[in-house]
């Protein structure tokens, strides 16, 4: 099979291919370069906003370009979540389930929860469209997790051989602590 038509590629993310066609992709012996561009093109197709997508996240999330410079995570609702570069969950709703009765509402059967005090579940959802955008189980107190961090301008020079026109030095950086220690200044000075 030659290049992977856009169409597949859009079955592929509706979840209408058929089992023939996936299972002739996945044993396809070598992917071709175009085909993560037609991934974007048909991403880019299902959301109402105009920015570029660099990368998808998650099922709702994706880092684009914003047309004035910057790097942002945005919802398919439309709604952003800031630089790339800092956690976006930082900027989610967050609901954190606690007591055993908030784990029992989320897990079955009940002997599978976890033990409170010793992990928490964190619920993070969109401000825009209330979608829930991920699930962490972590002890109390452990600081958000970043699910990925990806070096967007290695991966579009090195692998995919188109470089961003945006491309410098600090962009593969995790700047979450920058977003909580302006919380921290901002914070009443009587902490
Ligand atoms: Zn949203």
């Amino acid at each position: 099979m030659a290049a992977v038509d856009k169409d597949l590629i859009r079955q592929l993310v509706e979840g209408t291919i058929s089992r023939d066609n996936a299972r002739r992709l996945i044993r396809m012996p070598r992917k071709d370069h175009e085909r993560f561009f037609n991934y974007l093109e048909v991403l880019q197709e299902r959301v109402a906003w105009p920015e570029r997508i660099l990368l998808r996240l998650t099922d709702h999330l994706y880092i684009v370009a914003k047309n004035r410079g910057g790097r942002v995570v945005k919802c398919d609702c439309g709604q952003e979540f800031g630089d790339y570069r800092a956690n976006w969950k930082l900027s989610a709703k967050i609901r954190a389930r606690r007591t055993r009765a908030e784990f029992e509402q989320v897990y079955s059967p009940a002997p599978a929860c976890p033990e409170p005090d010793w992990q928490e579940i964190r619920e993070f959802y969109c401000p825009g469209c209330q979608a829930q955008l991920a699930v962490e189980v972590v002890p109390p107190g452990y600081p958000l997790v970043m699910d990925m961090l990806p070096d967007l301008d290695r991966y579009y020079r090195e692998f995919l051989r188109r470089p961003l026109p945006d491309e410098a030095a600090g962009w593969y950086e995790d700047r979450t602590h920058q977003t909580t220690r302006q919380w921290r200044e901002a914070a009443p000075a009587d902490r």
